[in-house]
């Protein structure tokens, strides 16, 4: 049950031994409206008192408190435009003015809110002496997007343990204090701190020390690097915009951080301007892509990765000599419609083993089959297994399709999914290779969630987890492995180590358009 904890103004006697979660709400409305999200869990809630001068005095009492993990909880003023009152803020860093605390596990806890449906921005929060007197506009041009009374001093309290800072909005830029609308808006963030609490408790649960064993290799592969390459180049010696038929890998953080710097990503080659200058995604195209792209008078420049490349290659060869060319790989996906284009009539799609039963060549001894790049190693094989007992004939490709990058990232996915309780791949939902990263691991037997960043980790998923694998497909960015186990760190000391089971040296060459002459 939650305990309920006088309100106090003055230092008094520390009022609780535990070791669960402890909230610090300033005011006793907000505590009191943290303890009815709270309810029915075994967290503390203490009214601390209004302002830095008694926050600081509570916080010295708190500290030596066995408790686990800190909170603190309350009502504040919100700094940016798209701010509005209900709003909740997570503080990725408080400040007060000196000194600036990080908060790393910012991301965990705004993630769950989110998915409990509320608003959540996170950000710097600011402590000031006088809420009324600050000019806070300079504090909103430096970064910060809230601003309370107390949680720089509360903070202190935490002496290392976790700590989480949760602000409501009740005032914003354009509802400030002092009007009447004022008083709808202290409404609406105590609704909001009383719906935050379930949350609240299951970032608290999910605190502790851990070990985190990163898969070696992860995250960026030689053709990814060098698509991601041709687009900054072109940016940089033409300027922006350019235009990229379909993602040019298939990573959020990718494409978002080249739309900032001028890349224009589009679906089909009409939304790009005539005589244009288009890139080719690294998944490839078909010839009718490239015939149009001619016929338009687009200037292109193909950044599709030479292992792609290569399989096109193949599913003409095998198309000119006459053969039936089963393409095993999953429909709908960029490079599978690419090599599909190669040869229409002579390419099919096989994407289970019923398919391959559904084949009907006109000459059964004429039948070779080619793969996606990015396939599951195991299901692809069963699948190549099937045919070949179906068309003991069938000619298999000059090489293995499944490339180096999917290869070598499946194997350390299943290595360290052996030594975890928990493997979390680090990739968007459209990534094929980190989805086979996904269920490779769960095929080892150990639970595993695929996550754009740290706030698609679901709190749930870390209750009694002691042992994290962690590994990326081969689209996602080194930087959100670091950030995931920043946040991490922000549920308990985090131990990393890794596992590597071979390593890459393999760069591509840029095509002639983006080599510096
Ligand atoms: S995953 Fe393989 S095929 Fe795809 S871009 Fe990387 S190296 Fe090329």
């Amino acid at each position: 049950m939650t305990r309920p904890l006088p309100s106090s103004t003055r230092t008094r006697p520390p009022v609780v031994e535990q070791s669960g979660l402890l909230v610090c709400a300033p005011l006793r409305l907000e505590a009191r409206a943290v303890r009815r999200g709270l309810h029915g869990t075994a967290a503390t809630v203490v009214a601390t008192g209004y302002g830095p001068r008694r926050a600081a005095a509570r916080a010295a009492t708190l500290g030596p408190l066995s408790f686990g993990a800190l909170a603190i909880a309350g009502t504040g003023g919100g700094l940016a435009d798209d701010l509005v009152p209900g709003d909740l803020v997570v503080a990725s860093e408080v400040s007060d003015g000196q000194t600036v605390t990080p908060i790393p596990s910012a991301q965990l806890l705004a993630g769950e809110l989110r998915r409990a449906g509320l608003r959540v921005r996170t950000g710097r929060v600011v402590t000031v002496d006088h809420l009324f007197r600050t000019d806070r506009d300079r504090l909103a041009a430096a970064g910060a997007i809230a601003v309370d009374m107390e949680s720089a001093e509360l903070i202190k309290a935490a002496r290392g343990r976790p700590v989480a800072v949760v602000r409501a909005i009740s005032d914003t830029p354009g509802r400030p204090l002092l009007r009447p609308a004022a008083l709808a808006g202290g409404v609406a963030a105590l609704r909001s701190l009383r719906a935050a609490g379930p949350a609240l408790a299951r970032w608290a649960a999910a605190t502790g020390d851990r070990q985190v064993l990163l898969a070696g290799p992860r995250s960026f592969c030689a053709g990814v690097e060098r698509a991601i390459e041709i687009v900054e180049r072109i940016l940089e010696q033409h300027g922006a915009p350019v235009y990229v038929r379909k993602q040019i890998v298939h990573n959020s953080h990718v494409v978002s951080s080249l739309e900032a710097r001028g890349a224009i990503f589009v679906d089909e080659l009409s939304e790009v301007p005539d005589g244009a200058r288009v890139v080719f995604s690294a998944h490839g195209v078909s010839p009718t892509v490239r015939a149009e792209a001619d016929r338009r008078g687009l200037s292109t420049v193909d950044a599709t990765c030479p292992l792609v490349a290569k399989v096109h290659a193949e599913a003409r060869r095998f198309a000119t000599d006459g053969y039936l060319v089963a393409l095993i790989g999953h429909a709908g996906h960029e490079e599978v419609e690419g090599t599909l284009g190669e040869a229409p009539d002579s390419v099919a799609l096989v994407e289970t083993t019923e398919d391959v039963g559904r084949l009907r060549p006109a000459d059964p001894s004429k039948v070779a089959y080619l793969m996606q790049t990015t396939l599951a190693m195991d299901e692809a094989a069963g699948i190549a297994g099937a045919l070949r007992e179906r068309f003991p004939d069938a000619r298999a490709p000059g090489s293995d399709d499944i490339c180096y990058a999917t290869t070598n990232r499946q194997r350390a996915a299943r290595g360290v999914a052996a030594e975890s309780d928990l493997v979390l791949v680090a990739g968007s939902a459209n990534s094929s290779n980190s989805v086979r990263l996904v269920e490779t691991a769960q095929r080892a037997g150990t639970p595993a969630h695929l996550i754009d960043g740290p706030s698609d980790i679901e709190l749930g998923w870390l209750a009694g987890v002691s042992t994290i694998g962690l590994t990326a497909g081969a689209s996602a960015p080194p930087a959100v492995v670091e950030d995931i186990v920043a946040a991490l760190g922000g549920l308990g000391s985090v131990e990393v180590s890794e596992r590597v089971i071979t390593t890459e040296n393999i760069r591509f060459s840029l095509p002639k358009e983006v080599r510096q002459s």
